[in-house]
Parts: C-alpha cells; structure tokens; sequence
C-alpha cells in the first residue's frame, strides 16, 4: 500500500507529485482523477487518447508548486493536436519562468465536470498533532481565508460542522441558481482523509485543492503530499 511513501524516501525526497498523490489518495478512497505521466509529446498524446478527451495536461516538477502560475496547466484539450501543442507550451512555459527546474514530465488527466471548488488540507500541529482544514479552494483560499479546522480524528458530525462553518456555506447550497453541492460526498472524503492520515504518520502535509464539489458527488483534480 504505501510504496510510494517508501520509493520517495529511498529516493530522499520530502514531496510527493501530483501523480503520486492522487495515488495514495486513492488508495484512502477519495476520488480523484485518473492521471498518467508522460515523458514525450507522443506519450501525451497516447495517453490522452486512451483517457478519452477532452484531457488537461500539467507540469509535473519538484521545483514548481504553483503550476498554473506559470502556466503550467492546460485545460479542455479536446483533440490530439491540441494535447501535442499544450505539451509543448506547458515545457517551454516552464523552461521560460522558471528556469533550472527539474522536470519530470507532464501529467494527463481527464478534464473533469466542473463544480464548487473547495479544499481539503491536513497539517501537524506541534500540540494537537493531525489537523484537518475544509474551505473554499482555487485562488480564493489565501483572498478569503473562509476554512475550518479540526483535530484527526473526526467523526462523521465534526466533518458536517465543518462544512457548515464556512461562510461560503451558500456557495455549496445553490447560490443564486447554481446547483447545490453534494454534501455527503464531502463528509465521506473528511473522514476518509482523517482515517488515512491517522494510519499514515510519515505524512506531514496535504494539500488538495481544488476538490470538486458537485450535485452527485465530490472529486480532487489537484493534490500534493508532503511526508515527514
Ligand atoms: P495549481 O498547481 O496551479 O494549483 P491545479 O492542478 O490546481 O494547479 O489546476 C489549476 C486549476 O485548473 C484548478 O483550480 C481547476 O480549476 C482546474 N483544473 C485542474 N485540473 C482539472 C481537471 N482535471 N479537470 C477540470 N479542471 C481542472
Ligand atoms: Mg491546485
């Protein structure tokens, strides 16, 4: 189960990559996308065809955090000449902002519906340990700081308050029209993330944002672990 914790050590580094996240996450039960490395611009494309379009390719590089900040992600490609030029782009963009980094190579995934984003973060605390956030994700999360926190582990009353508590409650209840968000299915990834990280101490940090809050369901497009 945990031998991607065990190659990111042996190996010595501390993050792991979106890939090897949404792995593990999956591995926890929360959904996420199915995401695949490509190493060339003819991977990509192989890769994009068997994931079905339209895809979103993304840097993948220990030296970049920010993807999209450096144009590094690339939505909604809808056909093989457009995942060819997207990996291109996305290299050259890299190569461009932020030059030495370390590359290793473009992820593929499939473009997911959209919905509200949200995010879900673990930190260790020096006192209380494991500490859950939920709150409203994508670029709005440092704009707003609307999160909530919890101590790991939470139960299945604690993730609902935490929904509850956010400002932005309305936003996931059907703000002005838009579709109401699936609640449980959030709950059930807050208590999936706190049971994983309970049983996993070599994590340190977790970061998925955004997760994709949705009228039938909940489903991370972005992750990144640290370990200890
Ligand atoms: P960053 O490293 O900049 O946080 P993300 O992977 O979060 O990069 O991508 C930036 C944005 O692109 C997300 O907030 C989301 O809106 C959108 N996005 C990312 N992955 C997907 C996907 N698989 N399907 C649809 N939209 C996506
Ligand atoms: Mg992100």
């Amino acid at each position: 189960m945990l031998t991607i914790i065990e190659n990111a050590r042996n190996s010595g580094r501390k993050y792991l990559n979106e890939i090897e996240s949404k792995q593990l996450l999956k591995e926890a039960g929360v959904p996420t996308t199915d995401t695949r490395l490509a190493t060339s611009r003819a991977e990509a494309v192989a890769l994009a065809r068997e994931i079905g379009f339209p895809v979103v390719l993304k840097i993948v590089s220990p030296d970049i955090i920010h993807k999209s900040d450096i144009g590094g992600v690339k939505l909604g490609l809808a056909d093989r000449a457009a995942v060819g030029m997207a990996y291109d782009e996305i290299l050259a963009a890299a190569r461009a902002k932020q030059p030495g980094s370390r590359i290793d190579g473009v992820s593929v995934q499939n473009m997911a519906k959209p919905g509200v984003e949200v995010i879900i973060g673990m930190s260790k605390d020096s006192q209380f340990g494991p500490v859950l956030m939920f709150g409203v994700g994508g670029v709005l999360v440092e704009l707003l700081k609307d999160v909530a926190f919890r101590i790991v582990p939470i139960t299945q009353r604690d993730a609902g308050k935490m929904i509850q508590e956010i400002k932005s409650l309305p936003l996931l209840e059907g703000y002005r029209g838009s579709e109401p968000a699936n609640i449980r299915a959030l709950e059930d990834i807050l208590l999936k993330i706190s049971a994983f990280v309970a049983n996993t101490p070599e994590i340190k940090e977790m970061d998925i944002n955004p997760v994709f809050a949705r009228r039938d369901d909940a489903i991370a497009v972005d992750a990144r672990i640290m370990l200890e």
